[in-house]
């Protein structure tokens, strides 16, 4: 089976979402904060209140004669050690439920009427390099009816494409994308934290406690539930960082990538470039054999070549710490603290984002293989 096209949209995946379904998928993300929220208010007055001031700093007559003595230092260290975690916690979760808010990845469609022929695709083509279809245009939303920026994805709860969109989680609140994924990261890893210190506290206690108390079995469930949850979501958000792929990235994982390359200077011989899609359609067996689709001249008379990847090449893929940083920030610091936005938010000539390794490799080949070509991408590399 030949392999499908990163970016192409399955013919099953093309009806539109109901505006009831978009208002339900919308109504999840205020709702489950919110009982997250009435979650954690319970599980503070079990830890806090119940657990380290009725149990630990000032137990009741009926448990001191069960044998429980007043432990004041360490009921007020679990005190502080709590508050501290769950601060830590609810100030990346404000910070992405901010950003969240002020939509900053969400792209606005055009006009229905919008003809593919007639749509603005000079925003993409203006780079060294962007992922195109094999016609060598930018890849298109049929719904919102625009050229999408690489790695952008239609979000069928919002309706509409979203920049290097990952998933949308009503969990934390909404679209987790360019701008949200850094806070995502730490919000899943400090909850995390947050509840293994919860549930560790309460089970200590529990087991200790002669008679028995409901209300600390509920908190107890709580806390190993949405510890087990982000946990692994940490573990499974932190690796697809590192690897540079989203989620969306990670399910279509196995693709092909059509990649327009800028040609800033043509080969000698033109017979060199193919033209039709005959290339792809060959057996390439050496690795760094990429075929070659089609050259094509695009908006303002600039001319590309349109290559395409092997399946599971990335064009994104750097060394895991590179794509870690690429979202999460340069230093440790930025790492934890939910201020300044990810890097790979700013812009450079050679593409919408850091392009991998492999996206270099493949102009270098086209440039080996067709003497006099130059292309842009590899301008002010060598
Ligand atoms: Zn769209």
């Amino acid at each position: 089976m030949a392999p499908f096209v990163v970016g192409s949209q399955k013919p099953e995946a093309r009806n539109n979402t109901t505006a009831l379904e978009q208002r339900i998928g919308l109504a999840t993300s205020v709702i489950m904060p919110l009982l997250e929220f009435g979650a954690i208010g319970y599980v503070t007055w079990v830890l806090c209140y119940l657990i380290c001031v009725q149990y630990l700093i000032n137990p009741a007559a009926d448990l001191r004669l069960h044998g429980v003595e007043p432990r004041k230092a360490t009921g007020i260290a679990l005190i502080v050690v709590y508050a501290i975690l769950l601060l830590m916690l609810l100030i990346p979760w404000l910070r992405l439920l901010h950003v969240i808010w002020t939509k900053p990845d969400i792209l606005q469609p055009a006009d229905p009427a919008t003809e593919k022929e007639n749509a603005d695709s000079t925003a993409m083509e203006q780079y060294n390099a962007y992922v195109c279809d094999y016609e060598g245009a930018p890849l298109f939303c049929d719904k919102c009816r625009i050229f999408k920026p690489d790695r952008t994805h239609h979000c069928k709860e919002l309706g509409h494409c979203v920049r290097k969109m990952d998933h949308y989680c009503p969990w934390a609140g909404g679209i987790i994308a360019e701008t949200t994924h850094k806070y995502f990261m730490q919000f899943v890893f400090f909850a995390a934290l947050y509840t293994t210190f919860l549930w560790v506290v309460v089970a200590v206690f529990f087991a200790e406690r002669v008679s028995k108390v409901r209300t600390w079995i509920g908190a107890l469930v709580v806390g190993v539930l949405f510890c087990i949850f982000t946990f692994t979501m940490s573990c499974m958000t932190g690796y697809n960082l590192a690897i540079n792929y989203t989620s969306v990235e990670a399910i279509q994982r196995g693709g092909i990538t059509n990649i327009a390359f800028l040609v800033t200077r043509m080969p000698n011989e033109q017979a060199s470039p193919p033209t039709s899609y005959n290339n792809s359609n060959k057996e390439l067996e050496a690795d760094d054999d990429w075929p070659v689709l089609r050259m094509v001249r695009r908006s303002g008379g600039r001319m590309f070549v349109v290559m395409q990847t092997k399946p599971f090449q990335h064009p994104w893929s750097t060394s895991m710490m590179e794509g870690w940083k690429d979202t999460m920030g340069e230093s440790p610091l930025d790492w934890f603290l939910p201020l300044r936005h990810s890097p790979c938010k700013q812009r450079s000539r050679s593409g919408e984002f850091r392009w991998g390794e492999v996206v270099y490799d493949m102009a270098s080949k086209y440039q080996k293989d067709n003497p006099g070509a130059q292309l842009a991408i590899l301008e002010g590399r060598r």
